[in-house]
């Protein structure tokens, strides 16, 4: 096959040696050739030097994803080998036939805009994957991942979640549906000794939150109140199905308050809550966070552990001030909130917002909450969701736990 060249401007590589995945539009002198939308090309820096083989896209400002330094067709072969190293790095970590987890994250494992999550169903062990095409370059080969998966990652079915709104900058429609087996529209898991309920076809995102898993047990690691040995009282905001606050209680916390936005999620929080044996010892908010930590505060309520894990306020570098303003107004409040030698455990998933922003906001929450924080652990996501250099875009949960002092 004649795949085209795409010449890079002068300096233009120097990014995409370093590790990055992706060329944009505009870093390109000339495309020798004419690619089909998403077919295969070659990067070339400007002295005509190969870079790595990329996915065309001529719709996306990011005009190429590389997939393979070495020069080389996106075939059966390369799936295998691309995919078998993403299972290899999980197997070292996680027991992908007992436990869920993220098989593949994309750009992060090589693979640009392919997603699998595997989950593992609680009683009967079957495993079922949900799979994210979000590029063109992936779901142009979607016959050939799908194939790939069933080899190396047996399954009693495969969902596709390819809803997510990126997939509009690469000039996608939005589809979901099953590409093998069959699919029940729910499933229980195990995450941290409990059961929890993943809608495989229509909860958000590919259905569990996976990254989280670690933090969750670090959060409920200080369920007990240390100094009293009391069970603490937590509030979870931003709670989604409760994977937190259930974590806290099942660890010994005394009761539970969980928020979220959103009618479903506070449904599935509930459910979960009663499956696992706390009902009575929650209670479920439908709420906006911001408006809930303030009347809260009007109350003089007060927590032992507060667990804030919004969603990312910062979408691109534009929002970063208005994100830093959101950010810091819920962990203001929340410290506010906070018994003394409370604890707070923090996230931002957001990868612009990176680590030293995420430190200064939580500086400047505590100076106005008048409160000083010791740090306990700084964390990150899950290691089935690799962090690699050269792409900081993989770097992108931050997790604070600091405690009141
Ligand atoms: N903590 C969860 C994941 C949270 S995802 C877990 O461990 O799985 C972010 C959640 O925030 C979503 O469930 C979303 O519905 C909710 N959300 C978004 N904006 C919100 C707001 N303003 N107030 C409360 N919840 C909000």
């Amino acid at each position: 096959m004649e795949r085209a060249i795409l010449v890079l401007k002068p300096k233009e590589d120097l990014r995409l040696r370093a590790g990055h995945p992706w060329v944009y539009d505009n870093e390109i002198a000339r495309v020798e050739g004419q690619p089909e939308a998403g077919a295969e090309v070659e990067v070339r820096d400007a002295r005509g030097l190969p870079v790595g083989v990329a996915f065309f896209n001529p719709k996306s400002k990011i005009r190429a994803r590389i997939y393979s330094r070495a020069i080389r067709p996106a075939d059966a072969v390369f799936f295998k080998e691309a995919i078998g190293a993403s299972l290899a790095w999980r197997r070292r970590f996680f027991d992908p036939d007992k436990q869920s987890v993220r098989a593949v994250f994309a750009e992060a494992d090589g693979l640009p805009g392919l997603m699998v999550d595997s989950f593992v169903e609680k009683a009967s062990g079957r495993r079922f994957l949900t799979v994210q095409f979000l590029t063109l370059g992936m779901d142009a080969r979607k016959e050939l991942v799908v194939e790939t998966l069933r080899g190396l990652l047996p399954s009693a079915g495969i969902a596709e979640r390819s809803d997510a709104p990126v997939r509009a900058f690469e000039g996608l429609e939005s589809v979901t549906g099953t590409l093998h087996g069959t699919v029940p529209p729910s499933i229980l898991i195990g995450e941290n000794g409990l059961a929890f309920a993943v809608d495989l076809l229509g909860g958000q995102k590919t259905g569990w939150f996976l990254d989280q898993r670690s933090n969750r047990a670090a959060a409920a690691r200080h369920a007990v109140d240390p100094s009293t040995e009391k069970g603490r009282r937590v509030l979870d905001t931003f709670c989604n199905a409760g994977g937190f606050g259930l974590a806290c209680l099942a660890a010994g916390a005394e009761s539970l308050v969980a928020v979220d936005s959103q009618a479903n999620a506070v449904a599935d929080f509930a459910a979960n809550a009663e499956r696992n044996g706390f009902a009575d010892r929650v209670a479920a908010v439908e709420a906006n966070a911001f408006d809930y930590l303030r009347s809260l505060e009007r109350k003089h309520e007060r927590f032992g552990l507060i667990i804030l894990d919004p969603p990312a306020f910062a979408k691109n570098r534009a929002s970063l001030d208005g994100a830093h303003r959101g950010y810091k107004d819920i962990n203001m409040r929340a410290l506010k909130l906070l018994e003394p030698g409370g604890v707070l455990v923090t996230c931002s998933c957001s990868h612009w917002f990176d680590r030293e922003r995420f430190a200064t906001m939580l500086e400047e929450a505590a100076a106005d909450a008048g409160k000083r924080l010791r740090i306990v652990e700084e964390r990150t996501q899950d290691l089935d969701h690799p962090i690699v250099t050269g792409y900081g875009e993989s770097r992108y949960l931050k997790c604070v736990i600091a405690e009141a002092i």
